[in-house]
């Protein structure tokens, strides 16, 4: 779901390298998919100290992605695995404690789930969320493509 830039592979664009067992070019796979570790995989997402495996992305519907430094301060983004996710259950929940303190970018997948068109949706407090749509509307590009732009951390989007 998540773009690679080293690849020119967009966002909720299928790899060219997946393959039936998994990455196909696993042993020389790109530093974006070397590097990145969602938020589960951290650990951030723990509650009490305990590991809830309902917040794994393949069971919550929605995987976590946490950009300490950007314009907007510290960012989150919630991808949607699943269609239509990021609108209840647990992640739902998570979201919205996020948006609380945090600028939050729910990435949302089409009806084709992994392989659809995707969109996005910005939550958080609303100074922030005014602030960064401005920013991304003003460019005047594509969806996702300003996401990237506003970003300071590293690029794999
Ligand atoms: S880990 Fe492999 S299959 Fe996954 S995005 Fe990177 S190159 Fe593609």
């Amino acid at each position: 779901m998540i773009g690679v830039h080293e690849l020119e592979k967009g966002t909720y664009e299928a790899c060219r390298h997946l393959c039936e067992s998994g990455c196909g070019i696993y042993a020389d796979r790109p530093t974006s998919c070397r590097t990145f570790e969602c938020q589960w995989l951290r650990g951030v997402l723990e509650f009490d100290g305990t590991i809830d495996t309902s917040l794994r992305p393949d069971s919550c519907g929605v995987m976590f992605d946490y950009q300490p430094e950007s314009a907007f301060g510290e960012v989150f983004t919630a991808w949607e695995v699943e269609p239509g996710a990021s609108a209840g259950g647990h992640a739902r929940d998570i979201i919205e404690g996020l948006a609380e303190t945090f600028l939050v970018i729910v990435m949302t997948c089409g009806p084709e789930g992994g392989n659809g068109d995707g969109d996005y949706r910005l939550v958080g407090p609303p100074p922030l969320v005014m602030q960064a749509s401005d920013v991304m509307w003003s460019r005047g590009r594509g969806a996702t493509q300003p996401l990237r732009d506003i970003m300071s951390g590293p690029a794999r989007w």
